[in-house]
């Protein structure tokens, strides 16, 4: 793979993943082809060491990143994921991603993300915040309200937010609610943040199935991961008449044919921690989630889930990404081959950068909304955004995720066209 001397992609990678989508948007870029290039470059990527004191005594480094893909429709916006597995690479990927959402529902927003390369579960709170706070500070030169806004994405949350703000503040000298969202609620966080991923992945999905004449009463859903993004769409579908089947997380995979029972499950979860042990179901190899029948199945973990090997045997109608990146170029390639639709990250998950969108501009004019008013306001985008997708689809007879990029690239492109090369 040609491109970049600092990372090496390969073809199921994630950068590796999100070039080939780049090279299959190509053809419907029309004249603006001309500026694809920009796309398959980072603006900016910055490395950081992150050292702090553990509670033992002894100095621990971490690696931490911030990549800003694109800053050419707005300030860089996205997620800030805490994993030992984060590299630059994926970042990179992350944030490129960050770009064709942001565009694709149009929000005013280029695209970006970070992470640090560490696994939470070692750390205690203290640790954790002594992390935050330092990377925050390390990141401080390129992040900012106006500049970059990042956000919780895997295992991140409020509390993460608080100390990122807080640490900003502290090093501005004056009180900054607009530099992250996903905050708490009393330091200018917004109502619906928490479940706005989770709850875009149903609007989109009921979307998708209105679409396709499948009605939501009774249809078999199978959910890959079950934090925010996937508990929520699982909620939320079994509450508009769906049957949930399955779900896997990193304490195993349950399976019930009749439906889990939601209620009882979220609570076994807030209780242990995961889905593993629950009583109202049987327990099965992880491996075989993938063969699990279902209407729609639900990738809400991490990328590369669906390889071309699994692609080969899930049995469903539609995959609606939860998660960003969970199929590869040859899960794509067989998904299409057998007829499987799939709703693409970039539609499917915008829900919860759609409610950060929100939460800044109730920052900046200090003015705060009802619960109802964000969610109404958050469907309409939702729809909004998958009709003019679907309908690119239909018309140039197209997969929805190359159509997803053909109407975000297309907007990204103009815009940096229209700007023009500095100097
Ligand atoms: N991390 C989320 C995502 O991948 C949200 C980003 C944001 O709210 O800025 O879309």
């Amino acid at each position: 793979m040609p491109n970049l001397s600092f990372v090496s992609p390969t073809r199921n990678s994630p950068w590796g993943t999100y070039l080939s989508q780049i090279d299959a948007v190509e053809p419907y870029l029309g004249k603006l082809a001309r500026w694809v290039e920009t796309l398959r470059r980072p603006k900016r990527a910055l490395i950081v060491d992150i050292p702090i004191e553990l509670d033992n005594g002894t100095i621990a480094h971490f690696e931490g990143y911030r990549v800003q893909h694109s800053l050419t429709r707005g300030p860089g916006k996205g997620g800030v994921r805490y994993h030992p597995d984060v590299t630059l690479e994926e970042v990179m990927a992350l944030s490129a991603w960050m770009t064709v959402k942001n565009a694709a529902v149009n929000l005013p927003y280029g695209g970006a993300k970070g992470g640090i390369r560490l696994d939470p579960k070692t750390l205690s709170l203290k640790e954790l915040e002594k992390v935050t706070r330092r990377y925050t500070s390390e990141i401080g030169m390129i992040i900012g309200p106006t500049q970059d806004i990042p956000a919780p994405d895997v295992n991140t949350n409020g509390q993460i937010m608080a100390w990122m703000m807080d640490t900003y503040s502290m090093n501005v000298g004056a009180t900054a609610t607009g530099v992250v969202t996903g905050k708490p609620i009393a330091l200018g966080g917004s109502l619906g943040r928490v479940a706005a991923t989770g709850r875009g992945v149903f609007v989109v999905g009921r979307e998708a199935m209105r679409r396709l004449n499948v009605p939501l009463e009774g249809a078999r859903v199978a959910v890959q991961g079950f934090g925010n993004v996937g508990s929520v769409a699982a909620k939320m579908f079994a509450s508009n008449g769906a049957i949930i089947v399955a779900v896997q997380d990193h304490t195993g995979t349950i399976l019930n044919e009749k439906g889990l029972d939601m209620t009882d499950l979220l609570d076994h979860v807030a209780k242990t921690g995961g889905v593993g042990g629950f009583k109202g179901a049987d327990r099965i190899d992880n491996e075989n989630f993938w063969d699990v029948k279902s209407d729609i199945l639900i990738p809400a973990a991490l990328e590369g889930q669906i390889t071309g090997e699994r692609a080969k045997r899930v049995q469903t109608r539609v995959v609606l990404e939860g998660a960003n990146g969970p199929t590869t170029p040859d899960g794509d390639a067989v998904l299409a081959d057998r007829g499987i639709i799939v709703v693409p990250d970039v539609i499917a998950n915008a829900g919860g950068v759609t409610v950060s969108y929100f939460e800044w501009v109730q920052d900046f004019s200090s003015f705060f909304w009802t619960e109802d008013e964000i969610n109404v306001r958050l469907d309409k985008i939702l729809v909004g955004a998958f009709k003019g997708i679907w309908d690119t689809a239909e018309q140039h007879r197209i997969p929805l995720r190359t159509a997803a990029f053909t109407v975000a690239c297309t907007r990204v492109l103009e815009a940096r066209e229209e700007r023009g090369l500095y100097p």
